[in-house]
This record gives C-alpha cells, structure tokens and sequence, in this order.
C-alpha cells in the first residue's frame, strides 16, 4: 500500500459527495424551505414539513444536512437560517440566487446526467435531457413561457450578483449611448445607469425575451430608465451606441457565429466605440480557473459554445479592428475585457 494510501483522500471525497450536497440544497431551495425559515425564528422540522407538505422524516434528515453543509443553524429550538441564507437563498432577497438555483436543478442537472454523452459527441444533450432537438439553444429556453421564466430569472439573480463589478471593473464615465447586446432582463443595464447617471443604456435582445422584461423591472423611483429593443444580433441592425456591451453572450456560441457577431459590431460601430465583455476568462493554459473549467463543461452539454482565455478573446476581437484589448480578472463570477475600435 502506498504511504499515502494511509491517509484518506478526503478531496476525492468530498468531490464523491459534491452532487448529494448540490441535491440536497436545490431541493431546500424548490420546497421554499429557506424561506419559510426567513423571519421566523427557530423551526421543529415537524413544522416545516406541515408548511411544506412533506414527510416528517424526509424533512429532518434534509434539514440536518443543510445545517451541517453550514446552511442552517440547529438548535435544541429548532433549525434557522444563517444570515447569507436569508440573502442568498430565499426567494425574495434583493441578490437572491433562487432563479439559478431552480435552473440548476430543473435544466442543468438533466442535461449533467449526460456529460458522457456530450463528451463522447463533443455537442449539447438538450435532445436526450427533454426530448427536443431545436437548432440553438435559445430556441429550447423560449419554447414555453414556463421554461422562458425560469431562465430569465437564472440570469437576472446571477447578473444582478455581478452587475456592480463588470460595471466598475473599468471607469465608463466617457461614455454616453450604450447597447447591452443579449442583456436579457436588463440587470446589468439598470446599473449602468445607477453609476453612471449620464449614460443612456439601450438593452437589445429576442422578442421573446423583450415580451418578458416587465416583471424584472426595478420600482421606477429608483433608477433611471433603460430603453428594451427587440432583434436578433445575428441578423438584425443593431442600435447605435458609443459602447457595445456583451455579457455571458460569446462563450454561447462557437467561432464562426461569434465572428459574424462582432462584424456586425465592427460595422456598425464609429472609431473610437469600445466593446465591454463580461465572461468567465480562463488562464492561457487553461489549468487554474475551476468556476470557469467547469463553466465551460456547462456550456458543453447545452451550448455550441465554450468558456475561452484572455488570448482567445483577444485573437477574437482583433481580427475585427478592435485593439487595446484591456483584461480585468476580477476574482468575483465574471472577467472583465474592454477594447477599442481603430
Ligand atoms: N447578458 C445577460 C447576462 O449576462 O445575464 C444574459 C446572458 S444569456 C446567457 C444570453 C442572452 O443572449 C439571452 O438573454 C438571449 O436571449 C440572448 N440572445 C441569444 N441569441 C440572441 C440573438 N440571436 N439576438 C439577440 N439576443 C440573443
């Protein structure tokens, strides 16, 4: 036996288990249980199943394992919600991180199961986790209003998390029209304007998408308002702007649409316009990132995408007159890139 043998190998473990603690907060999270805890101070788990509709047993044993995953606190008075779940996990928090969570469990997790497969064909498994084969995977999100919220929210809970970095993570103040291509529910966008009270910010994506924005609106007293333009940025025109700005948007898609992509940018944009991406970068030898390694497995099962390294996205935006490319690793969810046009 070799020496180290003798010592368990407690991060091959630990990585074992990763999906049983990933379960067991998705289904925490879908049951509401966090937010029944909000406010209410120490709950018998007999309680929360009788709120819930769930098994005492059931119950117990799940709110057990939240509390020793550090989700909980367990008291002889019951069980309670530690201050970041109160944030992060309840549904109505300001930065709550539900919508992704359901996403996780209803979409990410399905498509996981059939990592092998995706591995093995090199494509996205959309097909074998529904049962659809649509031609992007834009096409499988917006097929059903239910599936179409659920994404949306996904994105607005993570954008919202991140929004105040990618928006500082270089100082915009020069600039005075930007266009969030892809911009979704308008996260981002809406802080744009909140930092910078002199920039107009035009948010362009699917009609679909457009249809939907309503809901994910801030209240109109607090904060400036963000023009919602419909199309389709591989297609369509594109709305003049000093600032294009595309976030999570390239590492869903491969080369070839990515270069039709930053044509119609380049084409549309004046010299002296910049481009903003926000994406997970990898290091150049693609060995350190983990978030980012394991995003790009994410964008393997569902996308034609995946994540790319700062000299990629360099070589990227290069070849389509956009120099001075900048690269801001902030260390939080997303890097930054900023670049000029020539
Ligand atoms: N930018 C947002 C963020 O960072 O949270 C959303 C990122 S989401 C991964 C990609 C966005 O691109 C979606 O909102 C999607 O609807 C939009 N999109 C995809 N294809 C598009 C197209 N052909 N034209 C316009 N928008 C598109």
């Amino acid at each position: 036996m070799p020496e180290s043998a003798t010592k368990l190998p407690s991060k091959i473990l630990e990585l074992m288990d990763g999906f049983r603690a990933s379960k067991a907060l998705f289904v925490a999270s879908k049951l509401k249980m966090f937010d029944h805890l909000k406010n209410k101070g120490p709950l018998k788990a007999v309680d929360i199943a009788n709120e819930v509709g769930t098994s005492v047993c059931g119950t117990e044993r799940l709110l057990d394992a939240c509390a020793a995953l550090g989700l909980l606190e367990k008291t002889p008075q019951g069980y309670s919600n530690t201050d970041s779940t109160n944030t992060y996990l309840t549904s109505d928090g300001e930065y709550s991180l539900h919508g992704y969570i359901i996403h996780s469990n209803d979409h990410l997790w399905p498509l996981f199961t059939f990592l092998e497969s995706a591995v093995k064909e090199g494509s996205r498994q959309n097909h074998r986790a529904f049962g659809k084969k649509a031609e992007d995977l834009f096409k499988d999100y917006y097929h059903s209003q239910e599936v179409k919220q659920r994404f949306m929210a996904a994105m607005h809970s993570i954008a919202h998390l991140t929004a105040r970095g990618v928006a500082t993570a270089f100082d915009l103040s020069r600039f005075k029209s930007a266009c969030d291509l892809g911009g979704c529910t308008g996260a981002l966008a809406h802080e744009l304007v909140k930092i910078y009270p002199n920039l107009s910010v035009t948010v362009f994506d699917l009609p679909e998408v457009i249809a939907n924005t309503s809901y994910f609106q801030p209240s109109a007293e607090h904060t400036a308002p963000v023009t919602f333009v419909s199309g389709d940025f591989f297609k369509d025109n594109l709305p003049e702007a000093d600032l294009y700005i595309l976030s999570r948007v390239l590492h869903d898609w491969p080369d070839e649409k990515i270069h039709v992509l930053l044509s119609k940018i380049s084409a549309v944009c004046k010299p002296g316009c910049e481009i903003l991406l926000a994406e997970m970068v990898l290091d150049d030898e693609k060995k350190k990132r983990r978030t980012a390694l394991l995003q790009s497995l994410n964008m393997l099962v569902q996308t034609e995408g995946k994540e790319r390294s700062g000299s990629e996205y360099r070589t990227l935006l290069e070849q389509h007159g956009f120099t001075n490319v900048k690269i801001r690793v902030t260390g939080n969810l997303l890097d930054v890139i900023l670049c000029i046009k020539t």
